[in-house]
C-alpha cells in the first residue's frame, strides 16, 4: 500500500489543490488498501463513495498538503463509522445477575475472551463473575474454561456430563441468582460454518436467558465471511457488540468496518494475545490506521514533505555557507512558503527560525503579502537580484513602481531580506560545524 500511495501522493503533494481527480486517484488506492484488509467488497465500495462525496465538496485548506487532506478525510471518516455510541467498554451489568452471551464461530476466541472479560469484571469493577460452559461437543471445552477460571479466581458452573447447553444455561441462571453473583457469562459452542442447529441452539438460550449483552467474538484474521457470520448473528440472536480477537496478529482488521458497516453494532474489544490480560477495550483510531496502513500513509506523506525540505534546505545551505543569500533565493523561499501552507510551516521546521517564523505569523506574512513581495523581485534586473547591495534610491524607485508599489514596501523587502541573509550566514557557519546537518536529520 505506502509503494503504491507514495506516487499519488508524491503527485498531490507538489500540487497546489486537490482536484476531484485528485481524489478519485487517492481514492482509488484507498479501496485497494481496504481490500487488502479483507473489507469486504460492497462496505468498501460504500465507503470510497461517502469519502469521495466529502472529499470533493470540501474546500481546499491552506495549511496542509493535498495528500495529507485526503488521508484526514479518508481517516476521520474510518474513524466515524468505527466509532459507536458511548464508551465500547461499559457492558450492561446492572440488575444482577446480568448474563452475558458470547457467541460466535468455532476457535474464533470465545472461551478465551469469556475469560479475559470475566477477569477484567471481577477485577476493574469488582463483580462477581460465574461463568458456564455450553460447549457440549468440543471434547474438553468445559474443561478449558474452568481451567482458566481457576486461574484467573472466577468461579465455573460445575460440570453435569450430558446436560445439554439449554438447561446448563437454566442452572446458570439459578445458581447465579443463588450465589449472588452480578454477572454471569454463558460461553457457547462454535461450530466452523454457520448452521441451523448451532443457530436454533443459540437462540433458544437467548430466549431462556435474555441477555443483556450478546457479543460476538471474531477472529480478526478473518476477511469477507466475517459479514456473513455478523449479519446471521444478528438477525438470529441480535448481538450487542463484536469482540475482535487476534489482532496481536498481522491482521489488518478491516472485518472490523465491515462488521460494523453491516450490522450497525459497535465493536466493543479487542483482543491482542493468548493472556488473560490480552483485552483491550476498542479504539477506533488505531484500527483505522491499520486498516488502512495509515500509519504509513501519514509517516509518507511527512517523509515526502521532508525530502522536498531537505533537498531544498540542502542547496541553500551549501549557499549560505559561502555567504550567499540574494534575492532569488528570498523569493525561492516565499514560493516554497506557498507551496508548503504559510510561512510558519516552512521556517518551523528550519533550525534556529522559530522566531522568525512567528514574527512573520504576527506580521500578517500571508499569501497575498507573499505575492506582493514576489512582484517586487520580480521588477529587479537579473543583476539587482544576485546583489540586492546596489539598490539604491532610483533603483528601487523603478522597481517599486513596476510593481505597482511604495518603495516603503520595497524597503521593507529589503530589510527583511537583510535580516535573513544574516541569519543564514549564521546558519551556515554552524552548517559547516555539522550542527544545522544534525538538525536537518
Ligand atoms: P473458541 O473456540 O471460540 O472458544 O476459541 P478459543 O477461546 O478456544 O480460542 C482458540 C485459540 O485462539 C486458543 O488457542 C486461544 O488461545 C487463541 N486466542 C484467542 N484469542 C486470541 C487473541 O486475541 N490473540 C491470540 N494470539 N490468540 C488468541
Ligand atoms: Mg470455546
Amino acid at each position: 500500500l505506502s509503494d503504491r500511495l507514495s506516487g499519488v501522493f508524491d503527485r498531490l503533494t507538489k500540487q497546489g489543490a486537490l482536484s476531484e481527480d485528485d481524489v478519485k486517484t487517492a481514492l482509488r488506492e484507498v479501496r485497494v488498501a481496504l481490500l487488502e484488509a479483507d473489507v469486504s467488497l460492497p462496505v468498501a465500495r460504500d465507503f470510497v463513495k461517502k469519502v469521495q462525496d466529502k472529499a470533493t465538496g470540501q474546500a481546499v485548506t491552506k495549511s496542509v498538503t493535498p495528500g495529507q487532506q485526503v488521508v484526514k478525510i479518508v481517516h476521520d471518516e474510518l474513524v466515524a463509522v468505527l466509532t459507536g455510541e458511548g464508551d465500547p467498554g461499559a457492558l450492561k451489568i446492572d440488575n444482577p445477575p446480568a448474563p452475558i452471551l458470547m457467541v460466535g464461530l468455532q476457535g474464533g476466541g470465545k472461551t478465551t475472551t469469556t475469560a479475559k472479560l470475566a477477569k477484567r469484571l471481577k477485577e476493574r469493577e469488582g463483580k462477581r463473575v460465574l461463568m458456564a460452559s455450553l460447549d457440549v461437543y468440543r471434547p474438553a471445552a468445559m474443561q478449558q474454561l474452568d481451567v482458566l477460571g481457576r486461574q484467573i479466581g472466577v468461579d465455573t458452573l460445575p460440570i453435569v456430563p450430558g446436560e445439554k447447553p439449554v438447561d446448563i444455561a437454566k442452572r446458570a441462571k439459578t445458581q447465579a441468582s443463588l450465589g449472588g453473583y452480578d454477572v454471569y457469562m454463558l460461553d457457547t459452542a462454535g461450530r466452523l460454518h454457520i448452521d441451523d442447529v448451532l443457530m436454533g441452539e443459540v437462540e433458544q438460550v437467548s430466549a431462556v436467558v435474555s441477555p443483556r449483552e450478546t457479543l460476538l467474538v471474531v477472529d480478526g484474521l478473518t476477511g469477507q465471511v466475517a459479514v456473513e457470520v455478523a449479519q446471521e448473528f444478528d438477525d438470529k440472536v441480535g448481538i450487542s457488540g463484536v469482540v475482535l480477537t487476534r489482532m496481536d496478529g498481522d491482521g489488518r482488521g478491516g472485518a472490523a468496518l465491515s462488521m460494523r458497516a453491516v450490522t450497525g453494532k459497535p465493536i466493543r474489544f479487542v483482543g491482542l494475545g493468548e493472556k488473560m490480560d490480552a483485552l483491550e477495550t476498542f479504539e477506533p483510531d488505531r484500527i483505522a490506521g491499520r486498516i488502512l496502513g495509515m500509519g504509513d500513509i501519514v509517516a509518507l506523506v511527512e517523509k515526502a514533505q521532508e525530502t522536498i525540505e531537505a533537498e531544498q534546505a540542502e542547496k541553500m545551505m551549501r549557499r549560505f555557507q559561502k555567504g550567499q543569500f540574494n534575492m532569488n533565493d528570498l523569493k525561492l523561499q516565499f514560493e516554497q512558503m506557498q507551496k508548503m501552507g504559510g510561512m510558519e510551516s516552512v521556517m518551523g521546521m528550519m533550525p534556529g527560525m522559530g522566531k522568525m517564523a512567528k514574527q512573520a505569523a504576527e506580521a500578517g506574512l500571508d499569501d497575498k503579502v507573499i505575492n506582493r513581495q514576489i512582484a517586487l523581485i520580480n521588477s529587479m534586473t537579473k543583476r539587482e537580484r544576485a546583489n540586492p547591495q546596489i539598490l539604491q534610491a532610483s533603483r528601487k524607485k523603478r522597481i517599486a513602481a513596476g510593481a505597482g508599489q511604495e518603495v516603503s514596501e520595497l524597503n521593507k523587502l529589503i530589510k527583511m531580506h537583510r535580516q535573513m541573509s544574516d541569519m543564514m550566514k549564521k546558519l551556515g557557519k554552524m552548517g559547516k560545524g555539522g550542527m544545522l546537518k544534525q538538525a536537518m536529520k
